[in-house]
This record gives structure tokens, sequence and C-alpha cells, in this order.
């Protein structure tokens, strides 16, 4: 199944941690380098260093690092206008860049958090689904991965906005699936339980006590949602793994 990834191009947003960069990695690992990478977030010095890892590996690896906020949603266009001639040819992409802020109840939320985080999980996902929905259609190929989340099934006190976040993500995603019925692009949505990555501490703004408190036992790792998606999208073309829900053994 590796073979079907060869040679592709594919666009990862929130590539710095987590899940997007093991994402990377792990397209790296199966292909042996034989594939081509453009990895985005807001820290590109991370981006950077991580490039020179993958390429010191993976000699044959092609990476274009590039600086996009998915929050400033008219910077996306920009984005997708620049990317260098090599890279255009985009085969997948993995929307991945997504936060949660703060364990507010209704009431006692910042107006700025809850705009952050629609402006990243909602408007920015979709824009940047917008931008690549007509080369896709065009070509006639593409998949799309959509990063979903429990919460975007079972809502729970104190991430009312992020929930939301997530069940507007996973509608947007199933009206999609239906309106690309019938051509080759594949809408495929992950949706991962509780990931040891820097989710906590960002939503927590620091807070590494109260980060490190919303932990089950043993959480699920980057590296096993970067697996499920990289085994989705290897699937043969007549197979769209719809939806994957993800939980450690031990979170129900
Ligand atoms: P991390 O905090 O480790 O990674 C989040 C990534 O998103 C970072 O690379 C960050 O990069 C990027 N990001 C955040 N805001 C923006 C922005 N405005 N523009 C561009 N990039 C941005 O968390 P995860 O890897 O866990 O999160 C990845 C996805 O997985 C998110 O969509 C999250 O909702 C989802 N998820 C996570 C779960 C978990 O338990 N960890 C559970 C379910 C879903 P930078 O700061 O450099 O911009």
């Amino acid at each position: 199944a590796a073979a079907r990834l060869y040679d592709k191009t594919v666009l990862i947003t929130g590539a710095s941690s987590g899940i997007g960069r093991a994402t990377a990695l792990e397209f790296a690992d199966v292909t042996q380098g034989k594939i081509k990478l453009i990895l985005t977030a807001r820290r590109l010095e991370r981006l950077n260093s991580f490039k020179s890892q993958l390429s010191s590996q993976y000699p044959d690896i092609k990476i274009h690092t590039e600086f996009l906020d998915v929050s400033k949603i008219n910077t996306i266009r920009e984005f997708f206008s620049h990317i260098p001639e090599e890279f255009k040819d985009i085969d997948v992409l993995v929307n991945n860049a997504g936060l949660a802020l703060g364990k507010e109840q209704v009431g006692e939320m910042k107006q700025e958090d809850i705009d952050t985080v629609f402006n990243t999980n909602v408007m920015g996902n979709i824009e940047v689904v917008q931008n690549i929905v007509p080369f896709f259609k065009r070509k006639n190929s593409g998949d799309i991965v959509q990063l979903g989340s429990v919460a975007g099934r079972e809502p729970y006190v104190g991430g009312s906005v992020y929930c939301a976040s997530k069940f507007a993500i996973r509608a947007f995603n199933t009206s999609l699936r239906q309106e690309l019925m019938n051509t080759k692009i594949r809408v495929i949505e992950v949706q991962p339980g509780a990931v040891d990555t820097e989710f906590s501490t960002v939503r927590f703004k620091g807070d590494k006590k109260q980060a490190d408190a919303t932990y089950v036992a043993e959480p699920l790792y980057a590296e096993d949602i970067a697996d499920t998606i990289v085994y989705a999208v290897s699937r043969r073309q007549n197979v769209v793994i719809a939806e994957s829900l993800i939980f450690p053994n031990n979170q129900a």
C-alpha cells in the first residue's frame, strides 16, 4: 500500500508539533522519503529544523516549509497562490491545525478565545478546503483529511466552544463528502480521543499542572493518529475511511 503514496504531494497544516508533525514523519517513513511534503504552521523555525532532520534521514525527500496562520482567513488564498511550482500538484491535504482554549463554563469565556478557536478550527479549516476543492475537482482526485475529535461526537462540560467547533467541522465534512460523491475525491475524518501532544498545554496556556490533569492514565500518542491517517490515505481509491473514532484503551 505504501507504493500508492510514492511521489505524492502532501500538504499538512499545523505540522510544527503533535499529530501534524507525526503525520509528516509517518508519510516519510512509509515511503522511505519518496514523497513531497508542504509543512505549514506559525512556528516556522520548528518546521525548518524538522525539515533538516527529515532531509538528513531521507535524502530523496522534498520538503517545502511555510508560515501559515489559518486563523487569518484572508491570507490563505495568498498562501495557495505562492506554492512553488514543484509542490503545486497537491494530492493530499491533512487539515490538522487546531486548538482548544480554556475550560470555562459558558458566561465566563473570553470572547477573544472563542474567536481564536472558531477562526482556527472552523473558519480557517473551511477556507483551506475551499482553496483546494476546485483544484481537486479539476484533476478528479485528492484526499481531504480532516481532524475531528471525540468532542465532535460527545460534548462535555467545560468544552462547549471546542465541542461546537468540532461538531461544526464534522457536519461540514459529511456535507462535503456527499457533495463530492461520484468523484475520486475522498473526505476522511479522523476523530481522536485524548492524545499526548502540546494540545493540553496550549489549552491551559502553559499551566502544566492543569494540562497533565486532563490526561487519562495512558493517552494515545501522536504516532497512533498519524498511523491511522496514512493507513486511510493509502487505501485503494474505491475505499473511503469516512470516519475513524480512535480512543486510548482506557477512555470511553
Ligand atoms: P498540538 O498543539 O501539538 O498541535 C497543534 C498544531 O496546530 C501545531 O502545529 C500548531 O502550530 C498548529 N496551529 C495552532 N493554531 C494554528 C493557527 N492559527 N494556524 C496554523 N497552525 C496552527 O496539538 P495536536 O497535535 O493534538 O492537535 C492537532 C489536531 O488534533 C487539532 O485539530 C486538535 O483539535 C485535534 N485533536 C487533538 C486531540 C488531543 O487530545 N491532542 C484530540 C482530538 C482532536 P503553531 O503553533 O506553530 O502554529
